[in-house]
């Protein structure tokens, strides 16, 4: 059986996901497509999906009998109305990260998710899915003993004149913050940022860069150096430091070439190249679980805890040095 996928929010990521949908992956298909910029929706159906039918909005896409399953890749401040819709259709969907802009909002999801009974919602926190992420991981795991202390970086080589400091929380570390939980199996009882001297490439609204310090449940400490304008490249890290030894996340791959009395291999520089892989992963994973009515992966708690993370950690730039409390609720069973 093949899966009918419709598309909400056809901009930079949505149409790469279809385009990925079409021509990459098997088992789905996609048959809808919707998008406030009906234009973009249109240049979608002729380059990628010509069979798919356009709807004028999101909430007549998921109530169609012709969709299966639905991908939310709109603009993050609708992630919430159209994932609701789609639990109160009972069709499974794929959100992109964030699942909800506001705790309450990704709490309503959890809740209407727990209330039908079954897991739907996949967040598109695809770092899970990254080849090197899941090497560490089993590493991590298996080898070095009870984990102890994580050091991290996240660098982009520079970032639009719009990115401003609390983006660094929402858009940067909001990967970071899945993945640790994740890596870890732990979640985080606090968060401070420190705010080193700050570079001259960046400006009076962003303060770059910063340091996030987050303890865990089981007493691990993890340092994240996110760094958005460091002008090398873009470079994520991730060390782990467990009692037997430590783990480093691989590097990507490189090419190294001898050269000029010289050894030397190319950084990447766009992020969409390091996690494209993952992308695809991601995806086949949603596609097999939503054949069968229900989701896997990334769940609606996972992005309501980053949620949470993402407001704590907000709140500790804005009374930098000081250790802001994260307190979860109790997690529902369907999440265990
Ligand atoms: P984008 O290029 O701006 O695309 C978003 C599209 O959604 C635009 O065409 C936009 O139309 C449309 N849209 C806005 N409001 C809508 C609504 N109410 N209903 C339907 N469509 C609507 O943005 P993007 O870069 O693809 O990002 C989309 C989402 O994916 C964001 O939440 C982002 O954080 C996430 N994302 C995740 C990753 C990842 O690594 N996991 C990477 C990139 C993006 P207009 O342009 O007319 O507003």
């Amino acid at each position: 059986m093949t899966l009918r996928i419709g598309v909400i929010g056809t901009g930079m990521i949505g149409s790469d996901h279809a385009r990925r949908i079409q021509t990459v992956l098997a088992g789905a298909s996609i048959v809808a497509l919707s998008d406030v910029n009906i234009d973009g929706a249109r240049a979608v159906q002729s380059e990628i999906a010509p069979d798919a039918v356009l709807y004028s909005t999101g909430e007549e896409l998921i109530a169609s009998p012709d969709v299966d399953a639905v991908l939310i890749t709109s603009w993050g401040g609708t992630h919430a109305q159209y994932v609701l819709a789609a639990i109160a259709a009972g069709k499974p969907c794929f959100c992109e990260k964030p699942l909800a802009t506001t705790a309450d909002d990704a709490r309503r999801i959890v809740d209407a998710e727990v209330a039908y009974g079954k897991r739907l919602v996949q967040v598109g926190f695809m770092r899970r899915y990254d080849a090197g992420y899941r090497l560490l991981k089993k590493v991590v795991d298996s080898e070095i003993g009870t984990p102890l202390m994580v050091h991290t970086a996240h660098r982009n080589p520079t970032v639009p004149e719009q990115y401003v400091t609390p983006m660094a929380i929402h858009d940067t570390l909001i990967h970071e913050i899945d993945v640790f939980r994740w890596l870890l199996d732990d979640d985080y009882v606090s968060a401070q940022v420190v705010f080193p001297r700050a570079s001259r490439h960046s400006h009076a609204k962003l303060a770059d860069p910063q340091i996030v310090l987050f303890e865990t449940k089981k007493g691990v400490r993890i340092d994240v150096e996110i760094f958005v304008n460091c002008r090398y490249g873009y470079d994520i890290q991730c060390q782990v430091v467990g009692e037997e030894g430590l783990a480093n996340l691989p590097e990507p791959m490189a090419i190294v070439t001898r050269k000029d009395a010289k050894v030397q291999n190319a950084i990447l520089t766009d992020w969409k190249d390091r996690f494209v892989d993952s992308y695809d992963v991601e995806l086949a994973d949603f596609i097999q679980a939503a054949s069968r009515g229900t989701a896997a992966g990334p769940s609606s708690w996972d992005g309501y805890v980053a949620s949470i993370t993402s407001d704590a950690c907000v709140e500790a730039q804005e009374k930098a040095g000081q250790i802001i409390d994260i307190a979860l609720p109790e997690r529902p069973s369907l999440y265990n």
